[in-house]
Parts: structure tokens; sequence; C-alpha cells
């Protein structure tokens, strides 16, 4: 029996792959894209607490990995979806770009000029 999404309103199914989360692909998505926004704007003056850091090092990781596995795992994806999910990869690419940056920056501004 197929496990519906915990979303409120959503009647899509959550697959296989998502079991574990209860959502739909669309639902992961979005909820990647959201927590993403959050921790960007977290590390964007580069102050975040390194341990901070690497837990959303730790959620950038284990996050593409799991959309990798959805979006590989041989559902049938809307080419709607599809977009979605190659745009959700790319806000995790640059929000560990973003992350590696900002830590570039703070560094530098602890350690004094760099010339
Ligand atoms: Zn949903």
């Amino acid at each position: 029996m197929a496990t519906p999404c915990k979303v409120t309103g959503c009647k899509n199914e959550t697959p296989p792959a998502l079991a574990e989360l209860q959502v739909c692909v669309l639902h992961f998505t979005l909820s990647i894209e959201g927590s993403c926004a959050e921790m960007r704007r977290e590390t964007a003056l580069g102050n975040a607490p390194h341990e901070r850091q690497r837990e959303i090092m730790r959620f950038i990781t284990e996050s593409g990995e799991r959309l990798a596995r959805v979006a590989t795992s041989g559902l049938h994806l809307t080419d709607d979806l599809k977009a979605r999910i190659l745009s959700t990869f790319l806000t995790l690419m640059n929000l560990r770009e973003n992350l590696d940056r900002a830590n570039m920056r703070s560094s530098f501004g602890r350690t004094g000029q760099h010339r």
C-alpha cells in the first residue's frame, strides 16, 4: 500500500526512496529549498559556529544523496518535477559554494591581510 505525503492537503504518494520522510518528491524538493534559503542567510555573514557549519555540510551531502536516489530510482517523473530536482541540486551546490566562500572571508578577517 502506498504511503501518502504527510503534507496537509497533498494527494501525492511517497516514493519508496522517501518512505522514511513520508513526503512526495515535490514536497521533498520544497523542503530542501526552504532549508537552504534559511541556511544561506545563516551563513552569509560568515559567523556561523563551526559545529553548525558541519551540520549544514552534512545536510547538503545527505539531501544531495537522497535526491539523487529519488531521481534515479525509476519513478515516472514529470518534466516539471525533473526540472525541479535539477534546480534543487543547483541550490545545494550553491549553498555549499557560499559556505566555502563565507568561510574564506571570515578566516581572512581573523588572520589579517593576506598580501
Ligand atoms: Zn506532497
